[in-house]
């Protein structure tokens, strides 16, 4: 963008730079933070586990997957709470402050009035981040491609393979409104732009169902780093630009990428009972 802009660095500002960017290839950089700022170590989530999720279509496309098995009275909280732990992208905030248990979920809304439908996607959000960072399943889908493709996947690409899986096989149609609760609130997200911004970019990535649309939001939000967007824009350009890359995503990267979408579903359907719901928050309060 400013390409041609002069940057002046003093030597001890390149060494820190480069220290960082070092860190950030080497994915430890949550782990230092944590060594210097002990604070920080809120969660007792594995630091492995902030290596990639699923990306925001696949989340939306899971959820609704797992609609059909639950009692879900309003789909557009439903879909919002789906969604809502990673609006990290629009609030800047750490991953941490949005993703944990679902023991601690359940603490936070013990107190507040918030419809089942948000608290049901937003487990459900959790459920599939928690699945998808096992090794199993990651090893799992890796072993489900062919030999050739299998020694060059890394957990990036794994991610990507299912968000074009997701983006070429289910269609969710459902135009969001923007809709803030005790929780969002509760989570410090801001009706007025984190919450407008993320559901008006969400809406067009729901619309337009490409790769590219997803790239520009991935973009936008400055949480990728540079080689993840290069591999994104490598990666949709391919399918936009190729028919042959196209025939060989469908024969290649689809069929296993169905086959762990369908591992994640039932894996969060198994666990989401444990996700408390009003009723039982109310008699939790009576008593
Ligand atoms: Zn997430």
């Amino acid at each position: 963008m400013v390409k041609q802009q002069q940057m002046c660095w003093t030597k001890q500002g390149a060494h820190l730079f480069l220290h960082v960017r070092t860190q950030v290839l080497n994915d430890d950089l949550r782990e230092s933070f944590e060594r210097w700022h002990p604070a920080m170590k809120k969660t007792n989530v594995p630091i492995q586990e902030y290596k990639t999720m699923p990306m925001p279509y696949s989340h939306l496309a899971l959820a609704q997957s797992c609609l059909s098995n639950l009692a879900v009275d309003d789909r557009n909280d439903f879909y919002l709470g789906a969604l809502m732990p990673d609006i990290r992208y629009f609030t800047g905030r750490p991953r941490s402050e949005y993703h944990f248990s679902i023991e601690k979920l359940n603490i936070i809304t013990k107190s507040i009035t918030v419809s089942n439908a948000f608290v049901l996607g937003y487990g459900i959000h959790l459920l599939i981040d928690e699945l998808w960072a096992t090794d199993e399943l990651r090893d799992e889908y890796k072993r489900l491609f062919p030999f050739f493709i299998r020694s060059k996947l890394n957990i990036r690409l794994l991610e990507a393979a299912l968000e074009i899986a997701c983006l070429a096989h289910y269609a969710v149609p459902i135009q969001l409104q923007i809709k803030g609760n005790a929780l969002t609130r509760q989570l410090g997200v801001r009706e007025s732009d984190a919450l407008t911004s993320a559901v008006q970019s969400l809406q067009r990535y729901i619309d337009q169902r490409n790769l590219q649309t997803g790239l520009q939001m991935a973009e936008a939000s400055g949480k990728y780093t540079l080689e993840r967007l290069a591999q994104m824009r490598y990666l949709s350009n391919a399918l936009e630009m190729s028919r042959f890359t196209r025939a060989l995503v469908h024969l290649l990267i689809i069929p296993p990428s169905q086959r762990i979408y369908k591992r994640l579903v039932d894996g969060a359907l198994a666990r989401v009972g444990e996700v408390r719901l009003s009723n039982e928050r109310k008699m939790n309060s009576v008593v």
